[in-house]
């Protein structure tokens, strides 16, 4: 069995976060180290570790992030301008939460290549 991290607590609201999304499938809630002026992290409330350990069963929630994080987008006031959708995926990708996450990150230019 995948073992739980912080973000399985914020889903369940048992330690405080901003969320600014919640519905049956995924949660986003605001960044608590943003790199941007706007910074959302957005997960599924179904524990997957990384992109990885993600099945076929996990198609339809993969794409809800998607659909989500366009609506955050909207609602955060970054859509018209631009973001960065940015998932990480173990060491060299510089995960360190193995609960799978997207990051939003928008309210400035983006460089290219990132870091
Ligand atoms: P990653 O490096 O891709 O695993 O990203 C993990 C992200 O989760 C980092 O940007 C952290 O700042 C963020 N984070 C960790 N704990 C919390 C928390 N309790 N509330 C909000 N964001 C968090």
């Amino acid at each position: 069995m995948s073992k739980e991290t912080i973000f399985s607590k914020i889903i369940r609201k048992e330690i405080p976060a901003d969320i600014v999304f919640q519905d049956e499938r995924a949660t986003a809630f605001r960044d608590i180290n943003p790199q941007a002026p706007t910074h959302v992290v957005i997960i599924p409330n179904k524990l997957i570790p990384t992109l990885n350990d993600a099945t076929p069963e996990d198609e339809a929630t993969l794409g809800h992030l998607l659909l989500v994080a366009a609506q955050v987008a909207k609602q955060e006031g970054v859509a018209e301008s631009g973001y960065r959708l940015v998932i990480n995926c173990n060491r060299h990708g510089g995960q360190d939460v193995f609960h799978l996450h997207m990051h939003l990150l928008g309210g400035r230019g983006m460089r290219w290549p990132p870091g």
